[in-house]
């Protein structure tokens, strides 16, 4: 018998967090044909630790991902008040902790690798993964389908081009200079000039040193040390793995180099003792060389979709890790596309319109988490309000301390106060009304 001919055939071009989940949430409809294309030679279980808040956790549950996932982890989702983090301030010797994170729901820390080792046993074998495949570019005509041309010199077509290719995407920098060619053919120099600026990623003016110490280690060491049951920030850890690892990061700012240029690799080793003369102030920790990683951003789009092309995760918004919701929002960006893509109102024509209700979701939602996260890192490295908070000591200090938590939390609180299913019945109101 043969094959039912398939509604639309969606391409993925990247297999990260983002690429993964939407074909995932796409093999939901036997319509549509997924197949996925990546970059690099394998998908290497690579990474360190990721955390996820109740609001992509509820996409996980409904993903049928959450039981394999605990397996990973000691953290188990609790539905009411539960602590998250401890806030110390560590950067002085004897650090203390001012205030704790209470969510309502649980974080669940989980090792990249984990996570994306689980989405892949749950891929049905309908869906496709191409290895080696490098996306050079892409040419969309007002129909007919998207062709794809690959670093290697192959070339394929689709219907729907989906950008997951994270922060260098290269999908992004085609959508871009095409937009910006358009721009340019009616001398609108300076939206060309704007939207061109957006192609390559900026610093962010933050340094990442990010390491995983072996649980054990840390046990021998520094017996009871809160980090082996409890996340802390800013220096930032948390047990992964059962506690078999756990993963550290320390962040150096400097917010006043936002937007600039980094000079150098944007990743490598550290220098042993220039991370230790960083810290050397701190309260001792247990690191000896971690990853060097210079944070880049993308700088925020006009929109996530051109044509039928769309763009999703951190090839869309890559944002700082100060909220930790990169992750979390490739997988609601994941979720609700694969939610227009597979109602039945969706067809090869009206393409350009389901992705455009897409962007009127995600778009503003997305760019909201990356303010939020910008303004946790200046809560973070106690750059707030201009306050010098090493001229303060005792009850004053305290009181400074507990006004900067009230403002994080707030300014948090989102991930856990809110939930992805007012995004899902705003899709599914647009798909279904009047306009569509
Ligand atoms: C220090 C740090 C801590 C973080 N902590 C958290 C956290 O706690 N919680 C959280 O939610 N997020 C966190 N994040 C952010 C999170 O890791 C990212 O937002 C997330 O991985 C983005 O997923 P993605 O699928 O968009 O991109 P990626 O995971 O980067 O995947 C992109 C994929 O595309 C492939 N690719 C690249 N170019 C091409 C091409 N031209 N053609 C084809 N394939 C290509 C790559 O090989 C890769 O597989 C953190 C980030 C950092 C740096």
């Amino acid at each position: 018998m043969q094959n039912a001919p398939k509604r639309l055939r969606v391409a993925i071009c990247g297999a990260g967090i983002g690429g993964l989940t939407l074909a995932l949430a796409l093999s939901q409809y036997p319509d549509i044909e997924v197949e996925l294309y990546d970059a690099a030679a394998a998908l290497a279980e690579v990474g360190a630790g990721i955390g996820i808040f109740p609001r992509p956790w509820k996409i996980i549950q409904m993903l049928g991902l959450e039981e394999d996932l605990l397996k990973t982890t000691e953290r188990k989702p609790v539905q009411g008040l539960v602590p998250a983090f401890n806030w110390r301030k560590g950067d002085q010797q004897a650090g203390f902790t001012f205030t704790t994170l209470v969510t309502n729901g649980t974080l669940i820390t989980l090792h990249r690798a984990d996570f994306q080792t689980v989405l892949l046993r749950h891929l049905p074998k309908s869906c496709r993964v191409n290895c080696s495949k490098r996306l050079r570019t892409y040419t969309q005509r007002e129909s007919g389908p998207t062709e794809l041309v690959f670093e290697d010199g192959s070339r394929t077509f689709c219907d729907v081009l989906v950008g997951a290719d994270g922060l260098k995407s290269s999908t992004r920098s085609a959508f871009l200079s095409e937009r910006a060619n358009w721009m340019q053919g009616r001398r609108r120099w300076q939206e060309a000039a704007e939207i061109a600026s957006c192609i390559d990623p900026v610093w962010s003016g933050t340094i990442a040193y990010r390491a995983l110490i072996p649980g054990d280690r840390l046990k021998a060491t520094a017996p009871g040390h809160p980090v082996l049951t409890t996340p802390t920030q800013y220096i930032i850890a948390y047990p992964i793995s059962h506690g078999k690892m756990i993963n550290f990061v320390a962040f150096v700012c400097r917010h006043d180099l936002e937007n600039t240029k980094f000079d150098g690799p944007w990743m490598g080793p550290s220098d042993t003792s220039q991370f230790a003369g960083l810290f050397a102030h701190w309260e001792p920790e247990c690191v000896e060389t971690p990853l060097r990683w210079a944070i880049h951003t993308v700088k925020p789009l006009r929109s996530f979709v051109s044509g039928r092309t769309v763009l999703i995760g951190d090839a869309a918004h890559a944002m700082t890790p100060h909220q930790g919701s990169g992750a979390g929002q490739a997988i609601e960006d994941a979720y609700i596309l694969a939610t227009v893509l597979g109602h039945r109102r969706t067809t090869r024509a009206n393409l350009p319109r389901a992705l455009r209700i897409f962007d009127e979701i995600r778009r503003p939602a997305a760019t909201a988490v990356v303010e939020a996260s910008r303004m946790n890192g200046r809560y973070f490295s106690f750059e707030v309000d201009g306050i010098d908070f090493a001229r303060y000591s005792g009850p004053q200090l305290w009181d400074k301390l507990q006004n900067l938590s009230g403002a994080l939390v707030k300014n948090w609180e989102w991930t856990w106060t809110t939930s992805v299913d007012g995004s899902i019945q705003d899709a599914l109101r647009m798909l279904e009304g009047p306009d569509f």
